[in-house]
């Protein structure tokens, strides 16, 4: 599978940039395997009866060693265990590829180490040695707090393991998010909020806030077409946005992305490099990078299948299957797209240094026009930001915005 633009060679690393481009750097490492398949899941997650945890683990490690080559040690800022399930790793090869990333690149002093977990008993037992690994951080997903909806979920834990898992966890890490879905068949709005204060009253310093939206190619999306459940209308999704935020704001935690929610500082600063578009590299199964070399911003994607993609790490060192070069349209596009999801905005200095493009030359003027006028967005000299009204309708804003 390639991509159709400018392409470098996958089995060379382009030793000639070495050292020219120190823009810092944002580590993913993908494990791509589960207990069970979420029937509203789309991720790069996979069953297996028996995962291949040795030939995985070493082909992670090779492609780590691939890619800190191939841009070299630039200054790691963060790192992020997603999935899948990290959690079904062992705590000793989460610190051998935390060893190697920091062997490879050059740590900030206080980089955030986050691992993606889920909250069953045997999962949590493994808490204390992911924080000897040195992860600083954990992201729990926890889904719902109500017994019924994790059914519907299709989740493999109880609300009382998932607050059980919470409470360990604020005693382990000195970071700690988890995640809810909301918007559900049959949520009302005052179930919502009850449901919430409880979740608020064990948050830490995140909690991500996700509305359920039915994907394709997903279990729930062929029941949803069957008929078998219907999901809030319009109205009743944007109250239930709004009773989130509120809710959020009463104990301190505000809406700094779309369904992001933090105290001051507690801010995910691994997805912050995403929205900023800054430069991110992604290791494993189907994982994405956006790269900075002396030649312009590089994006690359990896098979998808972990058989597939192990077969290629161990035969050319990376399991990439397509490096393109990122034109200066879609820089300007995709920083568009990330930067506008969050409440801070858009610096223009800086989306002009990164892009290469002005920030009002890569948007409709007219439409920027009338989305002020709205009220959806706002422009200064120094950033163009979309309002809270703005944010609750990007996706049918964006496409008429960006050129
Ligand atoms: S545990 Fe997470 S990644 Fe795995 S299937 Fe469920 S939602 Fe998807």
């Amino acid at each position: 599978m390639h991509g159709r633009s400018t392409k470098r060679g996958v089995s060379q690393p382009s030793d000639a940039l070495y050292g020219r481009v120190m823009e810092s750097l944002a580590l993913y490492i993908h494990w791509p395997f589960c207990l069970s398949k979420c029937p509203y899941c789309d991720f790069n997650s996979h069953v297996r009866a028996e995962i291949p945890r040795a030939r995985m683990v070493a082909a992670l490690r090779a492609e780590l060693a691939y890619e800190a080559a191939r841009i070299g040690g630039r200054r790691l800022t963060s790192i992020f265990f997603g999935g899948g399930t990290p959690s079904l790793m062992a705590p000793e090869d989460v610190a051998a590829l935390i060893g190697d990333a920091a062997r490879l690149f050059t740590p900030a002093a206080d980089i955030e180490i986050t691992l993606e977990a889920n909250p069953t008993s045997i999962e949590a037992g493994r808490f204390a040695g992911y924080a000897e690994a040195g992860v600083n951080r954990v992201s729990i997903g926890v889904q719902s707090l109500d017994e019924a909806a994790l059914r519907f979920l299709g989740r493999e834990h109880t609300a009382g393991q998932a607050q059980a898992a919470i409470e360990l966890a604020r005693g382990i890490f000195p970071r700690l998010s988890f995640d809810l879905i909301y918007a559900r068949p049959g949520q009302d709005e005052a179930g919502w909020r009850a449901e919430l204060r409880t979740a608020l009253g064990l948050a830490a310093d995140h909690l991500s806030l996700y509305q359920l939206t039915i994907e394709p190619g997903t279990k729930f999306a062929t029941l949803y077409g069957r008929g078998a459940f219907a999901l809030p209308e319009d109205g009743l999704a944007a109250a239930l946005y709004d009773a989130t935020a509120e809710e959020a704001a009463r104990f301190g935690l505000a809406a700094y992305e779309i369904s992001n929610y933090a105290r001051p500082g507690g801010e995910s600063r691994h997805n912050l490099a995403y929205w900023r578009y800054q430069d991110y590299a992604g290791i494993g199964p189907g994982a994405h990078g956006r790269i900075t070399l002396a030649d312009g911003l590089w994006a690359t994607s990896r098979h998808r299948g972990p058989e597939a993609w192990a077969d290629l790490v161990e035969t050319r060192g990376t399991g990439i299957t397509v490096e393109d070069a990122v034109s200066a349209q879609d820089r300007a596009r995709e920083a568009l797209l990330m930067g506008l999801r969050l409440a801070e905005g858009i610096d223009c200095a800086g989306f002009e240094r990164r892009t290469g493009t002005r920030l009002k030359d890569a948007v409709d003027a007219g439409v920027l026009r009338d989305c002020v006028d709205a009220g959806y967005l706002t422009l200064d000299e120094r950033r163009l930001v979309a309002t809270v009204e703005g944010r609750k309708r990007l996706d049918a804003l964006l496409p008429a915005l960006v050129k």
